[in-house]
């Protein structure tokens, strides 16, 4: 991997692309397989630090259900065009040429079996198959739009300076700002007067505040599968309790939906009909406390602790009144909780909002404005869920400019 170019002198590329991860690696394959030189510049030492965290490892690099219902953006019909000509399949020919094996989790969420670095690998040698150039630890000093030899902008880097006739921006969201996540590709979006939307963490887990953050924390390593509602938008999957709030994949994915001063709805049992089933209970003579029969039904320590705030009835089965059953039935399958925020990027996988798609074309991803200058990945208002979405917009944008600049 080239970490230095040769002569300090102006260097010319046809393409050049900020941000060496999943989108920028994707687009630099098919720009350099159309014979357009190349070049990759990242300011990080190593190459895709996301996907070698990602999926704990293992890079969920794609969803067999992946579409457009999907996503999450401000124009929901953005992500369609490349989407449909790129969709998962033909990620997943890539990495079966490469004879990578892989397996289905859950959900249509496709897995490494061995280890995430077989994919930064995979784009590595397709990269240089096609003949683009890398250069790592190369921050970034400015951009500036020319007219000169053909090209189009110039890119001032500790490591010299560059021109090319389009320019990519694959710079990435702002989580986990440890591994080179920054807020540069937004910032370089307005220098071109593109407008961006609203940006926030998202496929975060949720915090609290006061009274209902320390009490919920005392349920800390407990899961439970339900059925969160947020926004009208409805996710069935684990919640986890943490020691900061409500983490697991149904509050991730609900994280995407979920707007300060907005609360959460929790079905606890999505299965069961529970006010039937504690009435079958008394029917069949039962003189069992609720909480020893809900502990039947959710984790123990769960049942104790939503029965001391919600059910401080201490009697027997017979002697509780159907309507004190049926109220707090009605609270179990539509527990509210008001998230006061999310955890933030150092833990959340994900940037909603970005640079507004009303400001590129869907079919290139290039800038309406500021022709030449594209706009791929996570930088762009385009959010995926939780499962392999996101990896398949970076993949689907990044062919798509690749197709073109
Ligand atoms: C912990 C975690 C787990 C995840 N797991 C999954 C998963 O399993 N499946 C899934 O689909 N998605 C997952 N995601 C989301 C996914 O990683 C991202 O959506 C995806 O990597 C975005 O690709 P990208 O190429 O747009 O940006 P990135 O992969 O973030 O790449 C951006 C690149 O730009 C570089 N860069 C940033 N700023 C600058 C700058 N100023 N100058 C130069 N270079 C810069 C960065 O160093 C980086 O190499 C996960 C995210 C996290 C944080």
């Amino acid at each position: 991997m080239s970490t230095s170019m040769d002569s300090p002198k102006t260097q010319r590329f046809d393409v050049i692309i900020i941000g060496a991860g999943g989108a920028g690696m994707m687009c630099a394959i098919h720009a350099a397989k159309r014979g357009r030189s190349v070049l990759l510049l990242d300011h990080a030492k190593k190459l895709g630090g996301k996907i070698l965290i990602s999926g704990g490892g293992r890079c969920n690099f794609t969803n067999l259900t992946a579409g457009p219902l999907n996503y999450v953006s401000k124009n929901p019909h953005f992500c369609k065009s490349a989407l449909s000509r790129y969709p998962a399949e033909s990620f997943i020919d890539m990495v079966r040429d490469h004879g990578i094996a892989f397996h289905e989790k859950k959900l249509g969420q496709l897995f490494c079996d061995r280890s995430a670095q077989e994919i930064v690998d995979m784009l590595k040698a397709e990269c240089d198959q096609a003949g683009a150039q890398f250069l790592l630890d190369c921050p970034i000093q400015s951009v500036a739009a020319i007219d000169r030899e053909g090209a189009r902008y110039q890119i001032e880097t500790r490591l010299g300076s560059f021109i090319c006739e389009s320019l990519v921006i694959a710079t990435g969201g702002l989580s986990i700002p440890k591994i080179g996540a920054t807020g540069w590709g937004y910032e370089l979006a307005q220098q071109f007067g593109l407008k961006l939307v609203p940006r926030a963490a998202a496929l975060d887990g949720f915090v609290f505040a006061d009274e209902e953050g320390r009490s919920l924390a005392s349920l800390a390593g407990l899961s439970i599968d339900c059925k969160i509602t947020c926004n009208d938008r409805v996710f069935r999957e684990n919640i986890l309790f943490t020691h900061s709030g409500l983490s697991g994949p149904a509050a991730l994915q609900s994280s995407l939906h979920w707007y300060p001063g907005d609360g959460i709805t929790i079905d606890l049992l999505p299965e069961l009909d529970c006010f039937s089933w504690f009435l079958k209970k008394k029917k069949e003579g039962s003189r069992a406390l609720v909480r020893n029969l809900l502990a039947e039904l959710l984790p123990s320590r769960f049942s104790d602790w939503i029965c001391e705030r919600h059910f401080r009835s201490e009697l027997p089965l017979p002697q509780v009144s159907e309507r004190a059953l049926e109220e707090f039935c009605h609270l179990l399958k539509a527990w509210k909780l008001s998230p006061s925020g999310t955890v933030g990027y150092s833990k959340a996988e994900v940037t909603r909002g970005g640079v507004d798609t009303d400001e590129l074309s869907s079919k290139t991803m290039e800038s309406k404005k500021a022709p030449g200058l594209y706009f791929i990945g996570e930088v762009v208002d385009v959010t995926g869920w939780l499962g392999g979405y996101n990896f398949q917009w970076a993949w689907a944008s990044g062919w798509a400019a690749g197709q073109v600049a």
